[in-house]
């Protein structure tokens, strides 16, 4: 079975691009859904996150997004601290999913795939693209959120420009072309992928 990811930018469009390749069947795990439920189930990780930011990153038994968010937006070392320990966990359940499906080839999309150093176990990268000023606009409309507090988010991610370099495809979302016939196109190869592998 392929493996193959997802990635982009904040508001790049990579739950629409994954909810298309959904409708035709293709099973997605979803790394950064299945983080945060292990920072909230995996007691490993819990007595982890407690060692290293505290005991009020859990506030009866759930995790503290707000004080954690705190930390890790002001302070680099802490959101390295927090990668080293929320991503092999994720990586592993994403491995643990991929054995039960039954599907030529599977998705994991995540908002840092580079990042996470998951792209390793991976035999392609497709990167999701739209202009900055676009996904601004998206992500403040999505999540009522304001405009410096989504560049703050997006100053923790890897350059776009240079993210897309890294991927194997780019599917463009700018709002002018079409993602359905992108997606198309990407399946086709990706089942020829499968049987050639
Ligand atoms: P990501 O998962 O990369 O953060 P989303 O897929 O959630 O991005 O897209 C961000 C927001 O922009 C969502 O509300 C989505 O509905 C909207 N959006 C994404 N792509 C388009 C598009 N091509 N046309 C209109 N709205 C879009």
């Amino acid at each position: 079975m392929l493996k193959i990811g997802i990635t982009g930018g904040i508001g790049s469009g990579k739950s629409i691009v994954s909810n298309i390749f959904k409708s035709i069947g293709i099973p997605v795990f979803d790394a950064d859904q299945a983080a945060k439920n292990i920072m909230n189930e995996d007691a490993n990780v819990k007595n982890k996150l407690i060692k290293a930011f505290g005991s009020e990153v859990f506030v009866d038994g759930k995790l503290n997004r707000q004080y954690l968010a705190n930390i890790v937006f002001t302070d680099t070392y802490a959101l390295e601290k927090l990668n080293a320990i929320v991503h092999p966990a994720t990586i592993k359940a994403g491995l643990q999913w991929a054995e039960k499906q039954n599907s030529p080839y599977i998705l994991r999309e995540a908002a840092l795939l580079f990042e996470a150093g998951s792209a390793a176990d991976l035999d392609f990268i497709i990167g999701v693209y739209a202009p900055q000023h676009i996904r601004i606009q998206r992500v403040m409309k999505r999540d009522g959120t304001s405009r410096q507090e989504v560049l703050n988010r997006m100053s923790k991610q890897i350059d776009e420009e240079i993210k897309m370099k890294l991927c194997d495809f780019v599917i463009i979302n700018d709002g002018q072309k079409e993602l359905i016939p992108q997606v198309i196109d990407l399946h086709k190869i990706f089942l020829e992928k499968a049987k050639a592998k």
